[in-house]
C-alpha cells in the first residue's frame, strides 16, 4: 500500500512537467502553461523576449520602472501580458512584483533579470564616478540579485524554476564599455554561478545571456550622446556594422531566441551557463594583414 501511495505521489507531482513537455511537443509552443516574471520589460530586450514568451504559451508579468511604457508594452502585447511597477532597486518591488505572479497565477516558472542601464560618465579609471558606479550597480547587480532572491523564496519550495539574467559581452571581455558597467556586468556572471551552485540542488536552473551590441533604447540613446546629428535608424545600421558575423544583424528577437533556449524544457539541463550571443566577436580576433604593397 505505502509502494503504491508513493507511486501516485510520485505520479501526480510529475504529472503537470509531463503533461506540459507532452503539450509544448504537439504545439511547438515550448513554453505552454509556464508563467514568467520579466524586469525592465516594457522596452528592448525584454520586450522582444515577452512577446516571444508569449507566442510559445506563457503568460508574461513585466515589471517596469517606466510605468506608462510599461503598460503600453503589456496592452500591445495581449490579453497574456501584464504590467506592474517596479523599480529593481527596491527590494520590497521586487517582492511584490513576485507575490503579484503568484497571486495572479498561483506559480513562477521564470524569472528574468533584465533590466539593466549603461554608464554615460568617463572612461577613465583615474576618474571613476563612484557615486554613479554604485548607482549602476544598484541596479545592474543588486537589482539582478534581488529578483533571484525572490524567485528563489517561491522556487525553492515547489523545487521547480528556470532563472535567467541578462549579463553582456561588455562583461566577458575589457575595452567594450566603460569599466562601471563592464564591471556590473562580470558581476552578474558571476552571481549567476555562485547562486546556480546552491539552487541546483533543488533543480531550479540558473543561466545569463551575454549579447552583443543590439539596437535598443539602451543603446540608440548612448550613441546619440556620441553621434548628437545622427538620426536614429542610421545609429542602429552603425550598430549592427559592429558585428563580426558577415551581414548577419544582431536584434532583440535573437536574444530572446536564447531566452526562450533556456527557459524551456529545450534547455532542461543546463545551468550556470553565460549564453553568448555575440556572432562569434568575443572567441577570436582576426588579424587583417596588409596587402603586399602596403608593407613598409
Ligand atoms: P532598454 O533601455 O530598451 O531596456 C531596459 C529596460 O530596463 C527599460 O525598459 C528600463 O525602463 C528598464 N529599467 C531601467 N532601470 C530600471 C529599474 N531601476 N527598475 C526596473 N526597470 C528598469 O535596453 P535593452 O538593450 O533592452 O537592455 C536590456 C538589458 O540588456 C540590460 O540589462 C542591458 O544592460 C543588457 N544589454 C544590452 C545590450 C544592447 O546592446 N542593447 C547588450 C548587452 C546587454
Amino acid at each position: 500500500i505505502i509502494l503504491k501511495n508513493v507511486l501516485v505521489c510520485r505520479a501526480s507531482s510529475l504529472a503537470p512537467t509531463i503533461l506540459n513537455r507532452e503539450l509544448s511537443t504537439q504545439t511547438g509552443r515550448k513554453l505552454e502553461r509556464k508563467v514568467a516574471l520579466i524586469t525592465g520589460a516594457a522596452s528592448g530586450i525584454g520586450k522582444a523576449t515577452a512577446e516571444k514568451f508569449i507566442s510559445n504559451g506563457a503568460k508574461v508579468v513585466i515589471a517596469d520602472i517606466q510605468h506608462r511604457l510599461g503598460q503600453e508594452t503589456a496592452k500591445q502585447l495581449g490579453p497574456n501580458a501584464t504590467f506592474i511597477p517596479c523599480d529593481v532597486t527596491k527590494e520590497s518591488d521586487i517582492s511584490d512584483a513576485v507575490d503579484f505572479v503568484i497571486s495572479q497565477h498561483k506559480q513562477l516558472d521564470v524569472m528574468y533579470n533584465n533590466a539593466g542601464v549603461p554608464c554615460y560618465t568617463t572612461p577613465s579609471i583615474a576618474d571613476l564616478d563612484l557615486a554613479v558606479f554604485n548607482q549602476v550597480m544598484d541596479i545592474n547587480v543588486r537589482g539582478a540579485l534581488a529578483g533571484i532572491k525572490h524567485a528563489s523564496r517561491v522556487m525553492i519550495p515547489r523545487r521547480a524554476g528556470s532563472i535567467l539574467c541578462t549579463a553582456s559581452v561588455t562583461g566577458i571581455m575589457g575595452g567594450l564599455a566603460q569599466h562601471t558597467y563592464s564591471i556590473s556586468k562580470s558581476a552578474v556572471i558571476g552571481i549567476v554561478k555562485s547562486t546556480g551552485a546552491e539552487l541546483c540542488r533543488y533543480g531550479i536552473r540558473i543561466n545569463c545571456i551575454s549579447p552583443f551590441a543590439v539596437p535598443t533604447p539602451f543603446t540608440i540613446n548612448e550613441m546619440s550622446r556620441i553621434y548628437p546629428h545622427i538620426d536614429a535608424e542610421q545609429l542602429a545600421r552603425m550598430i549592427h556594422k559592429l558585428g563580426v558575423l558577415g551581414e548577419a544583424a544582431l536584434e532583440p528577437s535573437d536574444v530572446a531566441n536564447a531566452a526562450v533556449y533556456l527557459a524551456s524544457d529545450d534547455g532542461k539541463y543546463v545551468s550556470g551557463h553565460n549564453l553568448v550571443v555575440d556572432g562569434g566577436f568575443t572567441s577570436f580576433k582576426r588579424l587583417e594583414f596588409p596587402a603586399p604593397g602596403q608593407v613598409l
